[in-house]
């Protein structure tokens, strides 16, 4: 159906509460990329807010492919979306409710080359469950404006001098014998394109460690590189305008591009 028609109550706990999961997904010729990780991801969302997915995931793959093949895409983004549904307005979880589901492709180009863009610090003033691919985004809305006004394109979260995310991307610094990664935790979220990169640095042999990061690496990085799912990896090239590393190589990002773009066609 076309944009235009879908319809949701107005008493959905999703428009109400904010009360929702998410997942943005891609697609190469109907091929759903690393979709078992994004099913996986938002299973773990569900048990954390009961919502009990009324789907398999063969039943789910498949809901995917019907809606990728009504709208024959090359290249498009998936985002799926499920909250507990319309009930009347209350707090406590409804104990009966049928799960809204929305599922949306829209046709996408995949990056040709390693992007690389200024973002700012931020902050982290989101809660404890940033693992959960929460609805509620506003943090990351306002911290994405806040980039855009600062004529940059991401914000990077520290939480009492400890770096935790991008408001959109997971983040990596590089460094001449290591690349580190924060430590998964309550304050980000567990990137599929994280786990990605992680794949790639131990098939290429490179050290890495998942770690706590205090805000001051950042301006000792060589590079320091953003992943997700829709720009894969993207080098930061200054932060508060101040430059990274010498702020024009980034080897390592441009590595990992290459490989990750191989490894999203098989
Ligand atoms: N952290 C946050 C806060 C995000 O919104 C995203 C993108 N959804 C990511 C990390 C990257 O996750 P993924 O690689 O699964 O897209």
């Amino acid at each position: 159906m076309s944009l235009a028609d879908a319809k949701i109550s107005v008493l959905d706990r999703g428009f109400i509460f904010g009360e929702g999961l998410y997942e943005v997904m891609t697609a190469v010729e109907c091929n759903l990329l690393h979709y078992k990780n994004h099913f996986k991801r938002l299973r773990d969302g569900a048990k954390d807010m009961q919502l009990e997915i009324p789907f398999s995931d063969s039943e789910l793959y498949c809901l995917i492919n019907e809606v990728l093949a009504r709208n024959h895409f090359a290249c498009c983004s998936v985002y799926l979306q499920f909250t507990k549904g319309p009930a009347p307005r209350n707090h406590f979880y409804p104990s009966e409710y049928v799960p809204t589901l929305f599922i949306m492709t829209s046709p996408f180009k995949m990056p040709s080359c390693l992007d690389v863009v200024n973002a700012i610090l931020l902050k982290d003033i989101r809660w404890q469950k940033c693992n959960v691919k929460s609805t509620s985004l506003y943090a990351n809305t306002w911290a994405k404006t806040m980039a855009k006004t600062s004529g940059g394109e991401e914000a990077i979260f520290e939480r009492e001098g400890i770096l935790t995310e991008g408001a959109t991307s997971n983040l990596f610094l590089v460094y001449e014998d290591r690349v580190l990664t924060p430590k998964e935790n309550e304050f980000i979220l567990s990137g599929v394109t994280r786990e990605l990169v992680l794949e790639i640095l131990r098939r290429k042999n490179i050290n890495y460690e998942e770690t706590v990061i205090p805000t001051d690496s950042l301006w000792r990085a060589d590079e320091v590189l953003l992943t997700s799912t829709t720009k894969g990896v993207v080098a930061v090239k200054a932060i508060n305008g101040k430059p990274i590393g010498n702020g024009k190589n980034f080897n390592l990002g441009v590595e990992i591009f290459e490989a990750m773009k191989a490894l999203s066609f098989t």
